[in-house]
């Protein structure tokens, strides 16, 4: 599904400036910035997330906290506002994912199924997936009563003033019960061993919190509905007694944590002790001069779509850079 005729395929036939890997918000604003520098930038959006371009916000509803837009606008329609601007201003789109990618030595390799491209820099924006439970209604519920992300839909008219749980028993998973317990009537914490991982700090900051009820041993075998089809509560089954029963709960928040998309990168680029690009603080330099990280491929702190979108014009101003120095 090429967008537009290029001269890539051919071998030989030139090296380009950037290729840029991933169409999320870090993706489609690093190719935003770059094709306004006139850096002419190959992107391969990927097909990964839903088999579509766009990334993780694809599989969301409502976005209500992307400035420029008071009234809230849906994921796949910001993200086909972003694509349209990459692609307006001439980056060239491929929805092909990358198989491969050399950046051992310079100019570097980027490999699809369908092409191979030669290119001085590289931006890696391929983001990062939400760990699921793979409970066996997790599909039906998704984004309509299970959330991934709780800066993102504590406040929404489906979770407000509700019961809520969250899963999971490290930091992730602590800060966001206790975020939600700004909106949400009471909050559940489920966590499967008998105890916290999340540090004492925020262990003592949840207990002493009268708005969460914390429950060990416990895991989610699967969600359960009311008569409207909405999802109402969470079967739960105690991992010491095998005892099941349900809870009654409007909305169930992963708090399991995340994990980066760089397959691709292993052996090539530093990696931090999850897996994430490792990148200079501050900057979108990886440990490979000319290869450069933007998105939450690079971030397991604040994972938003600002934040992404901010670090992918970061990585496209320091390929400009990065260029010009060169030249
Ligand atoms: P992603 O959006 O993860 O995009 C990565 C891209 O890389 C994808 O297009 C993928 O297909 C592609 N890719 C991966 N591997 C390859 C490959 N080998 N070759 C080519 N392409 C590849 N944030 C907010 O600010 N507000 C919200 O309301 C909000 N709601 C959310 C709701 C949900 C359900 C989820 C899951 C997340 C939400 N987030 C929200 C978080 C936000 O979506 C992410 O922080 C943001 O999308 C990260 O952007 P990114 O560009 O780094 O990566």
């Amino acid at each position: 599904a090429a967008a537009s005729s290029s001269s890539v395929d051919a071998p030989g036939k030139g090296v380009e400036n950037v290729v840029i890997i991933g169409s999320g918000p870090a993706g489609y604003t690093a190719a935003i910035y770059a094709a306004r520098a006139n850096l002419k930038p190959v992107v391969f959006e990927g097909y990964q997330v839903g088999g579509v371009p766009g990334g993780q916000l694809m599989t969301t509803t409502e976005v209500e906290n992307f400035p420029g837009f008071p009234d809230g606008i849906s994921g796949p329609d910001l993200m086909d506002r972003m694509r349209r601007q990459a692609e307006r201003w001439g980056a060239e789109l491929y929805q092909e994912d990358v198989e491969a990618i050399d950046v051992k030595s310079s100019p570097f390799t980027v490999r699809s199924s369908e092409r191979k491209v030669k290119s001085q820099t590289v931006i890696f924006a391929t983001g990062a997936t939400a760990k699921r439970l793979r409970l066996p209604r997790e599909e039906e519920f998704w984004s309509r009563g299970i959330s991934a992300c709780a800066i993102c839909d504590g406040a929404s008219p489906l979770f407000k003033g509700q019961v809520l749980a969250v899963i999971g028993g490290g930091d992730t998973a602590t800060e966001e019960a206790l975020y939600l317990t700004k909106y949400a009537r009471h909050v559940h914490l489920l966590v499967r061993r008998d105890q916290l991982r999340a540090s004492k700090a925020m262990q003592d900051r949840v207990y002493d919190n009268p708005n969460v009820t914390v429950h060990f041993n416990t895991e989610a075998v699967d969600l359960v509905s009311n008569t409207k089809g909405q999802m109402s509560g969470i079967l739960i089954r105690k991992v010491d007694t095998g005892e099941e029963s349900v809870l009654e709960a409007k909305g169930l928040f992963y708090g399991i944590g995340h994990s980066p998309n760089t397959q691709l990168l292993k052996g090539q680029v530093a990696l931090d002790h999850s897996g994430y690009v490792q990148v200079e603080e501050g900057t979108a330099k990886t440990s490979v001069e000319g290869v450069f990280a933007a998105g939450d491929v690079q971030d397991h702190e604040w994972r938003q779509a600002i934040t992404a979108a901010g670090s992918g014009c970061i990585a496209a101003l320091s390929v400009e850079r990065y260029l010009v120095s060169k030249d």
